[in-house]
Order: structure tokens, then C-alpha cells, then sequence
């Protein structure tokens, strides 16, 4: 095994820290909307093609393989965790283009996510009944000509706003079974979309996050995806999840790596008892815990990537970096806050948001609950 890194992912490692810092900066910008927030987080992430780095060089992507891709990630993340969280959902929402899409879907619809005027896209799944239970999926497509409409709401959508086109997921016609579900290709601009209530989340709520409501929305068979070659819609989602966990380990990794180095850089400093609090063993030892945790979720979330381009069975290592960064990411934060006293406390603080991005993660992409379903049916 090597974990050392090739030149070309040092030099994505470098770009993105760059690009990292550069969004950190625009989120101290004050007083812009959440909107205008994700506008200039894209602008600066399209600039070096990161909005959806796993689309292939021949769409106008970068084509990483999912290794880089992680990398790339926890850079971003590191730097400000709403931007990598944009940049998790536009993949998430060209995963199934990716995995099923027809040639033509390809064409028409990646590479809007790419090149410096890219756009960002939404994966469209939860509604209000049904969250982890995907057989409560009420919003539904009827036949309709050469095409179906839509109807239904789904909500948490990340970009919704923003998205140059969404992802939903439908049942096709009345019946409940996960077999009748499908993957609706719905560009922003389709008649019947509309956005419904923009969600305030505690944490990553510098992305936009909201509704998306279909109303009669008019879909041209052109735009569902065919899932015949990846099976059923239902085994196009699981792919789709089982490539996306790792990103969240990714984003978690990133979160938690900030903390890190937050309370590092203030334990050197700060001095009580006429020492820095590092010189403290109960502060050493708690950085010490945190900088082990860290190397863990890393490593983890490193080989299910690894599997993932080696073609290998990544299902359940993949669910398992999900679960095990993310919580990760909140004992370090948390662990981090500690470590900075009053002012792991303080409102409007780099920790606090850490604190709040953190708490977010154990939830999205499948609750860790869910993980652990997915990882206990393959034991
Ligand atoms: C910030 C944010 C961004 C999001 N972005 C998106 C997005 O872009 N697109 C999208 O489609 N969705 C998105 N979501 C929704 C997210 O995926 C769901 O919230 C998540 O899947 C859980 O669904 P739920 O909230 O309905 O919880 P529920 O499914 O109601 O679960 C509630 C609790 O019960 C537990 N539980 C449920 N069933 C079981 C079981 N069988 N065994 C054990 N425990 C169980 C869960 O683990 C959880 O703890 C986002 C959510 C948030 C907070």
C-alpha cells in the first residue's frame, strides 16, 4: 500500500487550499444573502473547475477519480464547510447521470456543472413523510404524450436555488414499490417548478437549502434516466448513495481537520498557569485524541475511495467512513471547542461554526442509523 500522493493530486491539494482560502475570505464578507453567498462560493470553485470534478474530460470535466476527489474535498471543507457541502450535492446530482445516463443526457446536462461558467445542481429525494423510509415517496410521474408530469415536493434540497437542473426522484405511476422509482432529470427552468420554503439549518447554512415543489411539471421522456444497465431507479439510488458517503466522510474529515488546527494554534498560544496550555498533558492528550480520530476518518474514507477506483466492492466501507467521520467531526469539534474555553463559546466564532457544520453531517446522505442498516446487511 502507498499513501503518498502523486504530483498532480499535491498540486490539487495545493490549488484547493488556495481556492479554500479564498472562500473562507468571501464568507466573512457581511450582510450577503444566502443566495449571493452560494453565487460567489461557485464563481470562485468554478474558476478551477471544482463544482463537479468527477465529470470525465471529454464533458468538459476534470474527471478525478474519487481518491483526488476526496482530497479535493477535505480541502475545501478545511476552508469553509457550506462550500464543500454545494460542491457534494452538484456530484451527488450527476451521479446517476454518470452511472445511467444516456449519451445524450450526458451531453445536454453535465457539462452545465462545468468549466468557468458552470452551474451548481440539486439531488432531490426527501419529503416531509419520507425521509429514510423511501416507500412513503409520495411525489409521483404519470404518463403524459411523449413525456410524464410531476407532482409532489420534496424538501432539504441543497442549491435548489441555484441549480442549473435537479435530480428527483419519483414513483412512476400509483403503485408503492421501490421497483416503480425513477430519476427525473428537471432543469431549472421546466414550467411547474417553483421553490418552496428555504430551509434555516443550525449548520453548512451558507448553502442554500429549501422546497422544490412540482406542480404539473412536464418532463420529457428524453430526461428520465433509463436504469436498465445500473437495474432498477431503487439500485441507481443505492449506487448513487454508496458513492456519495465517502464525500461526506470527506467534508467530515475537512470539518474536523479545522478544529484541529484551530485549537492547536490557540493551545501554542494561550498561557495559563505560566505554560501554554499545550504543555498541559490533559490539553496534549486531548489534541492527541482529536489528531488520532482525524487520521482514522481519513484513512477510512481514503480506502472506500480507493475501493471505489479499483473497481472494488466499496458498499459498506463506503457507509462505514460516512458514520465514522462524521462522528468523528462532531467529538473533535466539540473536543476543539474545550480546548478554547470561553472563546469555544463565543458567537460569530471559526468553532462555532465548525460545531454547528459538524452536527449537520451524522444526519445527510442517509442518517448513520442508515449506515449501519446498510452496513449490517452485508456482514
Ligand atoms: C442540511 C441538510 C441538507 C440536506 N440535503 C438534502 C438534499 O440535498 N437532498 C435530499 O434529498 N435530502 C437532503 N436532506 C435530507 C436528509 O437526507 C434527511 O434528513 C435524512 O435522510 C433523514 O430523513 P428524515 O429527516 O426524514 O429523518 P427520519 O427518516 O424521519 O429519521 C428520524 C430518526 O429516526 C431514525 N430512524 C428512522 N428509521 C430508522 C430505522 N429503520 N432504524 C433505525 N433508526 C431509524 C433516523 O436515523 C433518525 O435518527 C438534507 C438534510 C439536512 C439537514
Amino acid at each position: 500500500m502507498d499513501f503518498s500522493l502523486d504530483s498532480k493530486q499535491g498540486e490539487l491539494v495545493l490549488k484547493a487550499r488556495e481556492v479554500a482560502r479564498e472562500i473562507r475570505s468571501i464568507a466573512y464578507t457581511p450582510n450577503l444573502s444566502t443566495v449571493q453567498y452560494v453565487q460567489e462560493f461557485s464563481a470562485v470553485l468554478a474558476r478551477s473547475n471544482f463544482l463537479c470534478p468527477t465529470i470525465p474530460k471529454e464533458y468538459g470535466g476534470l474527471g478525478l477519480d474519487r481518491f483526488s476527489t476526496a482530497l479535493l474535498i477535505e480541502e475545501i471543507a478545511t476552508g469553509f464547510p457550506s462550500a464543500a457541502a454545494i460542491v457534494d450535492a452538484t456530484i451527488h446530482a450527476a451521479e446517476p447521470i454518470l452511472l445511467a445516463g444516456s449519451r445524450q443526457q450526458k451531453e445536454e446536462y453535465l457539462p452545465l456543472l462545468t468549466g468557468e461558467n458552470a452551474g451548481l445542481a440539486s439531488f432531490a429525494l426527501t419529503e416531509a413523510a419520507g425521509g429514510s423510509d423511501l416507500s412513503l415517496i409520495v411525489t409521483a410521474a404519470e404518463e403524459s404524450g411523449d413525456g410524464f408530469l410531476l407532482n409532489g415536493s420534496k424538501d432539504w434540497v441543497i442549491n435548489a436555488a441555484e441549480a442549473k437542473f435537479l435530480t428527483v426522484i419519483a414513483a412512476i405511476g400509483k403503485t408503492k414499490k421501490r421497483s416503480s422509482l425513477r430519476v427525473f432529470i428537471v432543469p431549472q427552468s421546466t414550467p411547474g417548478f417553483k421553490l418552496g420554503t428555504a430551509r434555516k439549518t443550525i449548520g453548512l447554512d451558507y448553502a442554500y437549502i429549501g422546497e422544490a415543489i412540482f406542480d404539473q411539471a412536464y418532463i420529457d421522456k428524453k430526461n428520465v434516466i433509463k436504469s436498465t444497465e445500473a437495474g432498477s431507479g431503487y439500485l441507481l439510488l443505492t449506487q448513487t448513495f454508496d458513492l456519495g458517503r465517502a464525500m461526506v466522510g470527506a467534508t467530515s474529515v475537512g470539518i474536523a481537520r479545522a478544529a484541529y488546527e484551530n485549537a492547536l494554534e490557540y493551545a501554542e498560544k494561550r498561557v495559563q498557569f505560566g505554560t501554554a496550555i499545550k504543555n498541559h498533558q490533559a490539553v496534549a492528550f486531548t489534541l492527541a485524541d482529536m489528531a488520532i480520530k482525524i487520521e482514522m476518518a481519513r484513512l477510512i474514507t481514503w480506502k472506500a475511495c480507493w475501493l471505489m477506483d479499483q473497481g472494488g466492492d466499496y458498499s459498506a466501507v463506503s457507509a462505514m467512513a460516512k458514520t465514522a467521520a462524521s462522528t468523528i467531526a462532531q467529538e473533535v469539534t466539540s473536543s476543539a471547542a474545550d480546548i478554547l474555553g470561553a472563546k469555544g463559546c463565543e458567537k460569530g466564532s471559526l468553532i462555532e461554526q465548525l460545531v454547528r457544520d459538524a452536527r449537520i453531517l451524522t444526519t445527510i446522505e442517509g442518517t448513520n442509523n442508515m449506515q449501519k442498516l446498510v452496513i449490517a446487511s452485508q456482514l
